[in-house]
């Protein structure tokens, strides 16, 4: 039997789905969803307040550590205002990986910002902070106000780590690089809620971490974000900015700044509830299903991507990489020919019509990666 067809027929033995056709990562339903949903529904407030949101808010909190957690409509629109709340203007910079979602990059342009794409690591496939550093060397000086491209004169005002898959990228070096260059952290931890680095939850490193509950996420609301915090006053002014910027009155309509309307209905906030409930359970199933492809895998003799060393990964979507462009190409065609969803990683930012004039350093490692990485079924095993 050859390679791809032994990968298929482990993962549809593993998923216990003998034939049809079998998604890359479905939502489970397992728990109190539909109640919580009827009682929304039974209460009326299904809009933008509600019991469930405050509670979801908290039970985010209590889960990562947060001092704070704030709801939103999606991880984009969170990750756009995130920028705005560390200070970024437009015609800053912002360093961001190339290897990511389109999301990232998207949020800096709404932003008015410029992204500056740096390479990424090989164990962790997210911003590397060695590469950031001699980056930021050669081509910045550091000023009173912030750090300072010396090319393009723009200020370099923030930085998106992106947490790929779930592996949390070297946070503790990352963090130093930014407190030495100036530099905001806002981490992108959309892949990573369940994600752990030295025992602490990503997304609780920089000054904004954000979270995605899209449909494809470990947990889901159907569409949602939630932004992370450890300064609870900033925690406040968000909620006030995304909830139209209403100054509280009982009559009165006064607004006191441009404000979002980026509410997370109430009835997206209770299957919240529900999903939160069972991350514990589904995060540790996600691992056992790693587990399980890490010891085959080996035995194949293929790259399979672990967890890096000092983290917990949630293994949002398991990866392995193949030997070249032309082994991935060949097993992506037999795996979707054969009913099991697989896909690569995402074209490199810098490699899009809109962002391909940005500037980069060396990206040696994100393309080693772009012509290799095959994510895998990695849906919760029930
Ligand atoms: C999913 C995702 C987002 C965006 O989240 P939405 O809730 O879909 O808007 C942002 N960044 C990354 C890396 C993601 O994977």
């Amino acid at each position: 039997m050859d390679r791809n067809s032994e990968i298929v027929k482990f993962i549809r033995e593993l998923y216990k789905k003998p034939e049809g056709f079998l998604p890359l990562h479905e939502p489970r339903f397992i728990g109190n969803e539909k109640k919580y949903i009827n009682e929304c529904i039974d209460s009326t407030f299904v809009s933008s307040v509600g019991k469930f949101v405050d509670r979801f808010e908290e039970m985010v909190a209590d889960y990562t550590g947060a001092k704070k957690a704030i709801v939103c409509v999606n991880g984009t629109n969170a990750l756009h205002l995130a920028l705005h709340l560390v200070g970024v203007e437009a015609n800053d910079e912002v360093i961001a990986q190339p290897l990511t979602f389109i999301a990232t990059a998207n949020a800096i342009s709404y932003a008015n910002a410029h992204p500056v794409f740096i390479d990424v690591d090989m164990d962790t496939m997210g911003l590397s902070p060695t590469k950031m550093e001699e980056w930021l060397k050669q081509n910045t000086v550091i000023k009173l106000d912030g750090c300072y491209n010396k090319t393009t004169k723009r200020r370099i005002k923030a930085c998106v780590p992106m947490h790929t898959f779930g592996h949390p990228v070297h946070l503790d070096e990352l963090v130093d690089v930014c407190n030495r260059y100036k530099i905001e952290l806002v981490e992108d931890a959309a892949e990573s809620i369940g994600s752990f680095y030295k025992g602490k939850h990503t997304g609780t490193f920089g000054k904004i971490g954000i979270i995605s509950f899209n449909g494809n996420k470990t947990i889901t609301t159907g569409g949602g974000g939630m932004f992370l915090f450890n300064d609870v006053e900033l925690a406040k002014f968000t909620k006030h900015l995304t909830t139209q910027a209403k100054v509280p009155h009982q009559w009165e309509f006064v607004h006191d700044n441009i404000g979002y309307n980026y509410r997370m209905p109430n009835i997206n906030a209770a299957l919240g509830c529900a999903q939160m409930e069972n991350l514990p359970l589904f995060i540790k199933r996600k691992r056992e299903v790693a587990q399980q492809y890490k010891e085959f895998f080996a035995t194949l003799g293929v790259k399979f991507m672990a967890e890096p060393e000092n983290t917990q990964s949630n293994y949002w979507l398991c990866a392995i990489a193949l030997d070249n462009f032309k082994d991935r190409d060949n097993f992506l065609k037999y795996s979707n020919d054969n009913g099991v969803m697989t896909r690569p990683v995402w074209r490199l930012m810098n490699k899009l019509k809109m962002f391909e004039n940005c500037q980069t350093g060396d990206l040696s490692n994100a393309e080693w990666l772009e012509d290799r990485i095959v994510n895998i079924t990695s849906s919760v095993l029930i």
